[in-house]
């Protein structure tokens, strides 16, 4: 067991009522994380999608989750307000039954970062651009079991270590640090 340590936890709490749709989100998110960054836009490339029906007045904002290498055996159904929402349309997860949440480039899977917490940013930024206050920035403070995470490298190396297995990966990286030490 891990030392219990102090941890600042950051949540985006959603209003869907609030969504009217306009996806500023995704291009907030998707310019924050481009390289260099703010040099483009594209909503493929965001860790917030905002799944549109608006024939029925359907807008969900969904943060990028966890990675999955398999999808659920079993789906869900929720009707809320007489509206009934997708079977995913609440999923974080990128998985491999749908196309959210994956690098359009290198299919390896996209996760939320809180803007990989920039000091420079008062909150996130997909927060600061929508304007209808459908998405609000909240901090808690809580014991967690204290553990080292990579962020997006640990995410992206589970995903190739999933894909192609542990030996290929290690095999790989061997032979590029010694093509780098050439
Ligand atoms: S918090 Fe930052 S990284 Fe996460 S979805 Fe919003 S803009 Fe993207
Ligand atoms: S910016 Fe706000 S209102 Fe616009 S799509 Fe995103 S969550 Fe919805």
């Amino acid at each position: 067991m891990g030392e219990k340590k102090k941890k600042i936890v950051k949540t985006i709490k959603v209003d869907v009522d609030k969504c009217n749709g306009c996806r500023a989100c995704e291009v907030a998110c998707s310019a924050f994380h481009a390289a260099p960054k703010y040099s483009s836009n594209n909503p493929a490339r965001s860790r917030i999608r905002v799944i549109r029906e608006p024939l029925r007045d359907i807008y969900v904002p969904v943060y990028a989750g966890e990675y999955t290498a398999a999808e659920c055996m079993g789906r869900d159904k929720y009707k809320i307000d007489g509206k009934e929402y997708d079977e995913c349309g609440f999923c974080r997860a990128s998985c491999p039954s749908r196309d959210l949440f994956k690098e359009p480039d290198s299919g390896l899977p996209l996760k939320c970062d809180m803007c990989e917490s920039d000091p420079q940013l008062e909150e996130p930024l997909c927060v600061q651009w929508c304007l209808n206050d459908a998405l609000i920035y909240e901090e808690r403070e809580e014991e967690v079991e204290e553990e080292e995470k990579l962020g997006d490298v640990e995410t992206g190396l589970e995903s190739l270590v999933n894909k192609f297995g542990l030996d290929k990966i290690i095999q790989t990286v061997a032979r590029m640090s010694i093509s780098k030490k050439d």
